[in-house]
């Protein structure tokens, strides 16, 4: 089956991800829901431990198998990826499908040279001959930025600057044309301006290769560079999702509303303290009842009855754009007019 208007590239349904530990079953991603077209850059937000990772590692089939539990749906351009026998996954991951992480250096091999391991990757899923890797190896390095790539293909990971294997990460990941790319922080151990130079890149090649992206961070600021929509993560589920225009300009969620104001002015407006979450993130073992964000918000008085510590708020989305919270969004505009956000 092919991608169209009505056929999302990839579509994510009910994931749940469920680890049993020695003190209990662990909600890592608990009921998560999305859809991403060709083309497009979902950045999905959230603190660590919000299920953001897991969710992506688990859709490109590289969690850990043992003593976890998972349900729901994985559809990639059609095909069911949760039932997928791990063969077919290693040929998804490359040709369709691929990642780049925060730490290059973790993911590229000490002992051999930048330009052997991107052209092991296309050799592997294409059957191309040593050769023929080489040259598709310095062609990827060129298109990602890397001055002398035919120099530079014999060097070793250790001979690159921090910016510079990151680069050949990214070109590593994108060897083989993947239709979706999944980056998990890929900029964070990076200064500001390799950063906007790694950001600048992935805009490049998305309009060149029409690729689906998945950018996860706990930056908004990346978030408002980088996504056409936003999907805010936390305790395992989605809170809120909507275009980046609608998120970050109008959030409904508190949560989001709190990631906001504790973040500098995504317009470099200095006059407003920051103001952070109070409290931290919730146990996935043991997380709260009903609204798993209410020990943390300011607003779970103001909803009567106490249904934010009783009764779960369910994500509705029209047209792609919702949250999870049993505020109305009258009550919402009004609360939410007296704090800060972008
Ligand atoms: Fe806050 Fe209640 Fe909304 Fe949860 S449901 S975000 S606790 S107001």
């Amino acid at each position: 089956m092919t991608s169209t208007d009505q056929q999302p590239f990839l579509s994510v349904k009910d994931l749940k991800v469920h680890f049993s530990t020695e003190d209990g079953i662990v909600k890592a991603v608990d009921g998560l829901s999305f859809d991403l077209a060709k083309g497009r850059t979902l950045g999905i937000v959230g603190e660590s431990g919000s299920g953001k990772s897991v969710t992506n590692l688990t859709i490109l089939g590289l969690h850990n198998r043992e003593h976890t539990t998972i349900n729901g749906e994985i559809l990639l351009d059609g095909k069911e990826l949760l039932t997928a026998r791990e063969r077919e996954l290693e040929r998804l991951r490359g040709n369709k499908m691929s990642m780049i992480f925060q730490d290059a250096l973790a993911s590229l091999s000490p002992f051999h040279t930048v330009g052997t391991q991107i052209g092991e990757v296309y050799s592997k899923h294409t059957g191309a001959s040593k050769k023929e890797a080489r040259a598709r190896a310095v062609e990827m390095l060129r298109r990602v930025g890397i001055p002398q790539p035919d120099v530079r293909v014999d060097d070793y990971p250790h001979q690159f600057s921090g910016g510079m294997r990151q680069r050949a990460m990214i070109a590593m990941a994108l060897v083989c044309d993947p239709e979706l790319l999944i980056a998990d922080e890929p900029t964070t151990a990076l200064d500001v301006t390799v950063q906007a130079q790694i950001m600048d890149l992935l805009k490049d090649l998305q309009q060149e290769f029409g690729t689906a992206i998945i950018f996860i961070t706990h930056d908004l600021g990346v978030i408002a560079d980088i996504a056409d929509d936003v999907l805010v993560m936390y305790g395992g589920r989605c809170v809120e999702r909507g275009s980046k225009r609608e998120v970050l300009g109008a959030p409904q969620h508190p949560y989001t509303l709190g990631l906001l104001s504790s973040m500098p002015s995504l317009d470099g407006a200095v006059d407003v303290p920051l103001t952070p979450i109070p409290g931290s993130p919730p146990s996935l073992l043991n997380p709260p009842t009903g609204c798993r964000f209410h020990p943390r918000c300011a607003f779970a008085d103001k909803v009567a009855g106490g249904r934010c510590s009783s009764e779960r708020p369910l994500l509705e989305l029209v047209d792609g754009r919702g949250s999870a919270c049993h505020l109305t969004l009258e009550q919402r505009a009004d609360l939410f007019a007296g704090s800060r956000h972008h």
